[in-house]
C-alpha cells in the first residue's frame, strides 16, 4: 500500500486566527476519503494548505507527499508532483478557452503533450460527462452555470491525471443529474495508483460512489473517522453529537 499523503500535527492560522489545530491525516493510493464538516470548520483551509496557498500560515506540522516533505514547496511545484485541487468557487478566465487552459496546464506538469491525442481524449471524456461539444472552445468558466463550472473542474482532473485529487465541494449546489456526473468522473479518474479527497456538505454524492473513509472535521480538528456509515449518521443527526465529543476531549 503506497502512502501518498501524510499530514502530521498540522496547525494553521489565517490572519492570526487559529483555523486548523494539530490535524493528522493519512491517504494511501487507491483510497477515496471524504471530509465532512459544518461551515467554517476548516475544510477549504485544509485543501488550500496542502497546496501551500500563501494566504495561510502553518504554525506547526508537516505535510508529506509520497514520503517527500512538501510543506514549504510552492503551489506549482506541488501541482507538478501530482496534486490537484478543484476549487469551491472556480475562477473565470476571459480570453482563454477551456482547451487552451488544459493544454497549458498539461504542458506545465508534463514534458511532452501530443495535441492530437489530447484533443481526442478531451472529446471522449466530454462525451462521457454529457458535455456539449462547444464547451472546449468557450472562454474558461466565463458565463458557465454552476454545474458547467464543476464539470469543467472534473474535465481538468481527467486530463491532468494527478496522483491525488482534492475536490472542494465539487458537488455543492448541483442538481441530482450533475452530482451523478461528478461521481461518474471520479469513477473514471480513480485507479489503483491514485487517490481522491472529497470535501463535501452533502451525502448525495456518496450514494453513487464507494468510499473508503469518512472524516468529520470540526473546529479545525478531525474528531471522528469511520466508513460511509458515518456519512449516513451525519445525514440523520447532523454534527451536534461530534460537537459534544470535541468539547469533552478538550476538557480532559
Ligand atoms: P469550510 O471550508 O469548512 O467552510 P474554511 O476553511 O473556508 O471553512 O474557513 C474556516 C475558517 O477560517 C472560517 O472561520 C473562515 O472565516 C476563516 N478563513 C478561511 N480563509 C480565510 C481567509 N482567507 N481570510 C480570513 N479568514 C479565513
Ligand atoms: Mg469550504
Amino acid at each position: 500500500m503506497e502512502r501518498l499523503l501524510e499530514i502530521k500535527n498540522l496547525s494553521v492560522d489565517v490572519n492570526k486566527k487559529h483555523i486548523l489545530k494539530n490535524l493528522n491525516l493519512i491517504v494511501n493510493a487507491n483510497e477515496i476519503h471524504v471530509i465532512m464538516g459544518p461551515n467554517g470548520a476548516g475544510k477549504s483551509t485544509l485543501a488550500n494548505v496542502i497546496l501551500n496557498n500563501p494566504e495561510y500560515t502553518k504554525t506547526t506540522g508537516q505535510i508529506l507527499f509520497k514520503n517527500e516533505d512538501i510543506t514549504n514547496l510552492k503551489t506549482d511545484e506541488i501541482a507538478r508532483k501530482g496534486v490537484f485541487m478543484s476549487f469551491q468557487s472556480p475562477e473565470e478566465i476571459p480570453g482563454i478557452s477551456v482547451f487552451n487552459f488544459v493544454k497549458t496546464a498539461k504542458g506545465k506538469i508534463s514534458n511532452s503533450t501530443n495535441m492530437f491525442e489530447l484533443k481526442q481524449e478531451i472529446e471522449q471524456n466530454m462525451k462521457e460527462l454529457n458535455m456539449k461539444k462547444d464547451f472546449v472552445t468557450r472562454d474558461f468558466n466565463v458565463g458557465f452555470s454552476g454545474g458547467e463550472k464543476k464539470k469543467n473542474e472534473m474535465l481538468q482532473m481527467l486530463e491532468l491525471k494527478p496522483t491525488l485529487a482534492i475536490l472542494d465541494e465539487t458537488d455543492s449546489g448541483l442538481d441530482v443529474d450533475a452530482i451523478k456526473t461528478v461521481s461518474k468522473a471520479i469513477k473514471m479518474f480513480k485507479n489503483k495508483g491514485n487517490a481522491v479527497i472529497i470535501i463535501t456538505h452533502s451525502t448525495k454524492i456518496l450514494e453513487d460512489l464507494k468510499v473508503d473513509f469518512v472524516h468529520v472535521l470540526l473546529d479545525g480538528q478531525i474528531v471522528e473517522t469511520s466508513t460511509d456509515v458515518l456519512a449516513q449518521e451525519i445525514d440523520k443527526y447532523g454534527y451536534s453529537k461530534f460537537k459534544e465529543g470535541a468539547k469533552c476531549q478538550k476538557l480532559n
